[in-house]
């Protein structure tokens, strides 16, 4: 199959792939994703094959407007309209639990669901003409970097998806937070750009943010949106040391230091949100280069910087 490439005035040809069982990837707000009708249980396995991804790893399903929520989920709690109303379109994935009907292909044999609206324009509008909804993972294969611009995308699916929708790079460029609010106490079980400093308010409650949590979910294995090369987190002091050792590597810091001939250097930025954007971007630039192997310094252990240091440290996993 050779992968099509659409603009963004495109979406009636996107809808249309949907509509007959393709696999379409998208832009969002935070990373691309791959989307399939999720009513129709033969294209949401197309996603496992594409991806290589396993059967009990749940996908997230995208909504266009609150009203569809009740389509996928048993009941819902407050919690989910006070969250709705203050982060919904945007990067918060809520867990809910699935409606019976709602086929396990789609939650990983989970009894609960996840459910975002994100905030994208195009994605917002290829769901809307659809009429129904989109399962959609991240763009990439299994395990791998999550793609923030077409090119990621077709890096690791070309020719494994019907389409592509060009919409160039992702604003937030990290997966969404996904917090499960189907328990007493609602927990975070993936950090992002929503934090727990901005839900307490909402809730009125106190969140706990857990980065190893017990779930069977993708987004809790230890090696996870990996590179290609070998990525080491390391101190800058580390990074200074080793460097010494070593010829053919590429650093990625935001602190100053002394450039060296035997490195690539790429300069990082201090601020969290901005380093966000273009973290992925980065990862796959380097990909592209020949270097052996990925020094990263490690992250400020703040609060803000939760979800950068979860993924660099997946990403740092063997
Ligand atoms: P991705 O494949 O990158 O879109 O990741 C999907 C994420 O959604 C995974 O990290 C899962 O942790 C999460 N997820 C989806 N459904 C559920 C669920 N029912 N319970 C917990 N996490 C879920
Ligand atoms: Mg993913």
């Amino acid at each position: 199959m050779k992968t099509k490439i659409l603009k963004s005035s495109q979406i009636d040809e996107a809808v249309s792939f949907l509509r007959n069982g393709e696999l379409v990837a998208l832009p969002t707000e935070t990373v691309y994703g791959l989307a399939a009708d999720a009513t129709n249980e033969e294209a949401v396995s197309k996603i496992f094959s594409a991806k290589g991804r396993p059967s009990d790893h749940p996908l997230i399903v995208h909504l266009d407007s609150f009203a569809k929520v009740i389509d996928w989920v048993e009941e819902i709690p407050d919690s989910a309209k006070k969250l709705a109303d203050s982060f919904w379109p945007g990067p918060l994935t809520l867990i809910f639990r699935r409606k019976k009907t709602v086929s396990y292909l789609i939650t990983g044999g989970l009894e609960t669901i996840a459910l975002r609206i994100p905030k994208h324009p195009i994605a917002l509008r290829v769901i809307e003409k659809l009429g129904t909804a989109v399962a959609a993972p991240s763009a990439n294969a299994h395990k791998r970097t999550s793609p923030t611009k077409p090119e990621h995308v077709l890096k690791t699916l070309s020719g494994k998806i019907a389409a592509i929708i060009d919409g160039g790079g992702c604003s937030i460029g990290l997966e969404s937070t996904i917090i499960d609010i189907t328990r007493t106490t609602p927990i975070i079980l993936r950090p992002g750009a929503i934090t727990a400093l901005m839900i307490e308010p909402v809730l009125n409650i106190e969140i706990q943010e857990q980065l190893e949590h017990q779930e069977k979910v993708p987004g809790n294995m230890q090696a996870h949106y990996q590179p290609e090369k070998p990525l080491f987190l390391l101190s800058i002091e580390e990074i200074k040391r080793r460097i010494k050792q070593e010829n053919n590597v590429a650093i990625m810091h935001y602190s100053d230091i002394t450039r060296r001939k035997n490195a690539t250097h790429y300069k990082m930025p201090k601020d969290k949100t901005e380093y966000a954007r273009v973290l992925y971007e980065t990862l796959y630039s380097i990909d592209s280069t020949h270097v052996d192997k990925i020094f990263v310094e490690k992250p400020p252990f703040r609060n803000e910087w939760l979800d950068i240091n979860d993924r660099l440290h997946k990403a740092s996993s063997k």
